[in-house]
């Protein structure tokens, strides 16, 4: 059957329930979003012409909503706990719905249980009847729950689940024998899915899907009016809850930004001022959402204070035309030295509180500089209270692009089927690829076949060794380009280190996620054994590794060039 955009977003609002404050919150943003839904949803039907699109059966288990796994989130709604995770799923819902899918959403044991046809009171039977969902989207909380109540099936359909998963989980803490054998175990699991299936709110390591959530967009008029109605001198804190205002050394800074500007915040209280936050701090208190955006159109500057990390807000600042002001992390925080990331399945080192701002926006939107630097920190403000600037909003998480990319995944993305035997090494009948005429890097042969339906196509693969101790990740982006753990597969060969003429005395096999990879004292080339720990992330100062990149669209990290 064929998809079909959907216009009208108001059985989807009654496909979501009721009761919960979380669903109450996700509810409002929805219907606040509609028309900036079905606007993008044309743009993106023209956009696609007369390309075919499947209609899918989707079911949306939201695991950390239910009573089941304690569900922390909906009581703290109001009282300026996390947000971040419900504005995303009420988007990826959105998304999903507008783009015409067949929906179903549950945030009970109860009825995951009755969706998946387990009968009632049969804690785990065997479950072997067919699934009627193409796919599930679901969580951590929601993953583990699947495997108590789906019996055998689990193993089975485990193929068409898709876990949202805000920080990302890295493949060297996927794989179940390689993160016990080498210290990668967390609490979170080692699943052993394709590293794809996660799907990150920000884009992380490109192991995982980058699936995102929206930001409102405003129109020409919306962006003229707010640039008239700025005021130069007045600041927003990032942070709804009190705790953010214990920082060490706050005072100075905080003194410095009273000298130049009114600072308003948005902390939570119940009856009296937090203690934590300053006197001279204008504190609204914890504010609906819309009146929350209204805020930041008059807002010059909107400031972290280093907490929480990588949330929707900074972007929402930047969208209404404020300037982002944010520490940078040196030592960069990680799950080896902070309590936050300690015990999340990945290695990533964090430079600051908002990394995708800082690396994706940057100036003039978004200022990163040493808060205890008490110069380099009044010199910003003055420099930012000066600066002119549109508000903006990268592409990727406007809703048309949301959709966009959404769409090419529900479309070419599949887990189920086998894939096709990669060339392999001496007895591929002809090499895909060949050195680049500026001898630097490997790219498609342009007379190679291409192996039809295969996603993306692979004539985007460019292959770069890497220097020693460079991580995938960023040699890609080292050369303009992002890494594409799928394309791993063409580059595990002999062959392929012949080509770039590196000189392997000898090759050898192994399980290990930095692989493939050279390491020069010995000469020696190392081959993927293991197609689940092909990893982007990773580096070691004794490899030099072997990174597939491709191209990607402007405002559109998860797309390439070819790939709608
Ligand atoms: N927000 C809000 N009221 C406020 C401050 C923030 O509704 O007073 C919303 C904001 O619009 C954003 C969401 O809270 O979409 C989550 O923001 P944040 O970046 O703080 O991420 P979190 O840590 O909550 O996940």
């Amino acid at each position: 059957v064929q998809a079909v955009f959907r216009s009208n977003l108001s059985h989807l609002l009654d496909l979501m329930g009721s009761g919960k404050e979380s669903l109450i919150f996700m509810k409002k943003r929805t219907k606040r979003l509609t028309a900036q839904w079905v606007l993008a949803a044309q743009r993106l039907a023209q956009k696609l012409g007369a390309t075919w699109r499947d209609q899918k059966q989707i079911l949306v288990h939201i695991g950390f909503l239910t009573e089941e796994s304690g569900d922390v989130f909906s009581p703290r709604v109001l009282k300026g706990g996390p947000l971040g995770e419900m504005v995303q799923w009420a988007d990826i819902l959105a998304a999903l719905y507008v783009l015409g899918h067949g929906l179903r959403v549950t945030v009970s044991l109860k009825e995951l249980q009755s969706n998946l046809g387990v009968p009632p009171g049969r804690g785990s039977c065997p479950l072997t009847i067919p699934l009627p969902f193409d796919l599930i989207y679901t969580d951590y909380h929601g993953l583990q729950q699947m495997k108590q109540h789906m019996g055998l099936s689990f193993k089975k359909y485990r193929c068409r689940i898709r876990v949202i998963d805000t920080f990302g989980t890295e493949p060297a803490y996927n794989h179940e024998e390689y993160a016990t054998l080498h210290g990668y175990r967390t609490n979170w699991g080692y699943w052993n899915l394709n590293p794809k299936q996660f799907m990150t709110m920000f884009p992380h390591t490109p192991d995982n899907s980058f699936m995102g959530f929206v930001s409102e967009e405003l129109n020409e008029t919306e962006k003229q009016l707010i640039k008239g109605g700025k005021a130069s001198n007045m600041a927003v804190v990032y942070g709804k809850e009190a705790s953010i205002w214990k920082l060490q050394g706050k005072e100075k800074f905080l003194g410095i930004l009273n000298k130049y500007m009114e600072i308003h915040g948005t902390v939570y209280y119940e009856s009296q001022r937090p203690p934590e936050v300053p006197a001279f701090v204008k504190n609204h208190g914890l504010l609906p959402q819309p009146e929350f955006q209204q805020l930041l159109r008059k807002a010059k500057l909107f400031i972290g204070f280093g907490f929480p990390y990588e949330g929707p807000a900074p972007l929402e600042a930047i969208a209404n035309g404020c300037i982002f002001l944010q520490s940078r992390f040196s030592p960069p925080h990680s799950s080896l030295n902070h309590e936050f990331f300690r015990g999340k399945p990945t290695s990533r080192e964090v430079f600051s509180q908002h990394p995708y701002a800082e690396n994706f926006i940057g100036k003039p939107h978004v200022w990163t500089v040493d808060y205890n630097n008490s110069e380099e920190f009044e010199a910003a403000i003055k420099a930012i209270m000066t600066t002119q600037v549109d508000p903006y909003l990268p592409y990727e998480y406007t809703c048309e692009g949301m959709l966009e990319r959404i769409h090419a995944y529900i479309q070419h993305q599949d887990f189920c089927t086998a894939p096709g035997p990669a060339p392999q090494g001496a007895h591929a009948p002809q090499s895909p690829f060949v050195l680049a005429p500026n001898a630097t890097h490997l790219e498609w042969a342009q007379n190679a076949s291409l192996t039809p339906g295969a996603w993306p196509p692979v004539n985007s693969l460019r292959a770069w060794l890497a220097v020693p101790g460079r991580a995938c990740t960023d040699t890609c982006l080292d050369h303009g380009l992002i890494c594409e753990p799928s394309f791993f597969p063409f580059l595990n060969s002999q062959d392929a280190f012949l080509k770039l003429q590196v000189p392997c005395d000898s090759t050898e096999s192994e399980m290990n996620h930095l692989y493939p990879a050279f390491a020069q004292p010995g000469q020696e080339c190392y081959l993927q054994k293991e197609p689940l720990l092909f990893s982007c992330a990773g580096s070691n100062t004794k490899y030099r590794r072997l990174c597939p990149c491709r191209d990607f669209r402007k405002g559109q990290v998860a797309l390439c060039q070819g790939c709608l």
